[in-house]
């Protein structure tokens, strides 16, 4: 049977400092993040040890345990990738210009994704996300790690906001945690997860108007709100 794994960290645990101190990543990626691979490994041996004994009366919690554990080895596999020692700055290329479409400007999106963030109820995450539905790009608020997401989005950028991500080193002061976490992004990796997540194909016929992704304007050309009483 497949057995998920806890990947390797791309860098040491103290890249990131002094953004995100070395003791957090160590004990968020060696203890939580193998927390979720285990849960999620012992999820699916419940459910065979199940289909063998042709007993599924408890499948209800086991597929509960299942998707909070395997959205936790998920997310956090997503976010060590989303970080890196030399990242920061803005998105160029493609990227900047969906998240100029779709947000208005990358300011705009900055504030919006912190907001997401620091306003999650108990734990949970802030997470850019590529709708193929309506082809464009959403911030989504993921309760725990399962919960409140979008069927078929594809998260791109994720951003934790359970205690353990930032106590050790920020306290009460989120805040401050959601605004040095800009200074870590690894926006080649968003970037390439955007490319990636646009050849799925997987829109659906007559449930969105669709945009054209590839063909965003230049900024200069791109239709201006008229104000008030003008046609
Ligand atoms: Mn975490």
């Amino acid at each position: 049977m497949t057995k998920y794994v806890l990947p390797d960290l791309p860098y040491d645990y103290d890249a990131l400092e002094p953004h995100i101190s070395g003791r957090i990543m160590q004990l968020h990626h060696d203890k939580h993040h193998r927390a979720y691979v285990d849960g999620a490994n012992q999820a699916c041996e419940m459910l065979e040890q199940a289909r063998d004994k042709g007993d599924l009366s408890k499948i209800a919690a086991t597929e509960e345990t299942l998707a909070f554990n395997l959205s936790g080895h998920v997310l956090h596999s997503l976010l060590w990738r989303n970080m890196t020692p030399n990242g920061g700055g803005a998105p160029t290329g493609k990227l900047a210009e969906a998240i100029e479409r779709d947000f208005g400007d990358f300011k705009r999106f900055k504030q919006q994704m912190s907001k997401a963030a620091a306003t999650c109820m108990g734990s949970g995450w802030a997470a850019l996300m590529w709708d193929p539905v309506s082809a464009r790009l959403l911030t989504i608020q993921i309760r725990d790690h399962q919960s409140q997401t979008i069927q078929g989005g594809v998260p791109l950028l994720v951003l934790d906001a359970w205690e353990h991500a930032y106590y050790l080193q920020y306290q009460n002061e989120k805040a401050k945690f959601f605004d040095a976490v800009w200074n870590v992004w690894n926006w080649t990796d968003v970037a390439d997860r955007f490319e990636r997540a646009q050849r799925f194909g997987l829109a659906l016929e007559h449930v969105a108007e669709l945009g054209a992704p590839a063909e965003v304007p230049p900024p200069g050309k791109r239709t201006q709100q008229q104000p008030a009483g003008r046609a």
